[in-house]
């Protein structure tokens, strides 16, 4: 089999509202690249007709090839599925929802090609669809991330990004589970450039990411990426200890001048804060124990259910 030159991933979850809009306005796209391409459709353990659809949609595209996981595993899970089964020289990534434009796609190759790049992000500028909430959510993220990460994490660029065989490679290479691959690959340093484009509305069916999901996006982007949670702890620490030398001074004034009052209020106040706090530093130090306990047990991110190109 000739490799191609582009492979594109596709991460789906319940997409079966859009995907035929998807494949209707992906593959003109594709074609007239006028080059060798695959398609890898990640079915993330959809429970409505994405897979069906997808198995339709195969038959008509043979540039089309579908992966299954048996369960529900995350956006990041399966586009880590996707990249390890891409053969292309470059290889891409989008959304299913046509948040991500494909016609930017010539685009972004264009650029790799031309100055020789590695990684070629595509940066929402402008995120005038989006709602307030997740603007803000989003906002909030990229600025954690660049302060706690580093300033080379591309602000809004999701997971919307041309790749080279190279990066790629050193991606699949990777032992870490729950990667999240909009940090992985600026940290790895490959030369790269960004492409804006305008976020446009999710074409049809509900957002997949809810509140829940995002946080914790968040908490792996924290924990996977930066050790300043749990130094935050130590500050916490040292914080509370001087305040309860500050305490001790008092209470040994108040003791020394015998004006000890029925001290409710204080001790009921000082008891709750160093439990807040000693909880909040616990709580951090089992994100990260939490993350080194299934990195040794193993477990896969995902399990892959069916491939329809796996090889004999
Ligand atoms: N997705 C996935 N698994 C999940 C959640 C989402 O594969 O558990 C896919 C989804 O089908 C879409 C992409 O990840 O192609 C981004 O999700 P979505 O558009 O819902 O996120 P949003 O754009 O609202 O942040
Ligand atoms: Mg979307």
């Amino acid at each position: 089999m000739t490799v191609p030159q582009l492979s594109v991933v596709v991460p789906m979850f319940d997409e079966e509202a859009v995907l035929p809009l998807f494949t209707r306005r992906l593959r003109p796209v594709l074609d007239a690249l006028d080059l060798g391409y695959e398609v890898i459709a990640v079915d993330d353990g959809s429970r409505d007709g994405t897979p069906v659809l997808l198995q339709k949609a195969r038959r008509e595209w043979p540039q089309l090839r579908v992966v299954r996981l048996r369960r529900n595993s995350g956006h990041q899970a399966a586009l880590s599925a996707g990249l390890v089964r891409t053969r292309g020289e470059w290889i891409a990534t989008l959304d299913a929802d046509l948040q991500d434009p494909p016609e930017l796609l010539a685009t972004m190759l264009d650029r790799g090609r031309e100055e020789e790049l590695d990684v070629v992000y595509a940066v929402r500028d402008d995120r005038s669809t989006d709602s307030v909430f997740k603007r803000l959510t989003a906002g909030l993220y990229y600025r954690l991330m660049r302060r706690l990460v580093g300033a080379h994490v591309p602000a809004h660029a999701g997971d919307f990004r041309l790749m080279s065989r190279a990066t790629v490679d050193v991606i699949n290479g990777l032992p870490e589970h729950h990667r999240v691959l909009r940090l992985v690959v600026p940290a790895l340093g490959f030369p790269s450039a960004e492409v804006s484009f305008r976020r446009e509305e999710r074409a049809a069916g509900r957002t997949k990411y809810p509140l829940s999901r995002m946080l914790r996006l968040t908490v792996d982007s924290l924990t996977g990426f930066s050790t300043a949670p749990l130094r935050l702890a130590t500050w916490f620490g040292l914080g509370g200890a001087a305040v309860t030398a500050v305490l001790l001074g008092f209470a040994v004034t108040a003791f020394v001048t015998a004006s000890t009052v029925p001290g409710w209020t204080s001790t009921f106040v000082a008891v709750s804060a160093v439990g807040t706090v000693q909880l909040l530093c616990l709580g951090m130090l089992g994100e990260y124990v939490g993350r080194m306990y299934t990195h040794l047990q193993g477990m896969p991110s995902y399990v892959v259910a069916y491939d329809s190109d796996a090889p004999a």
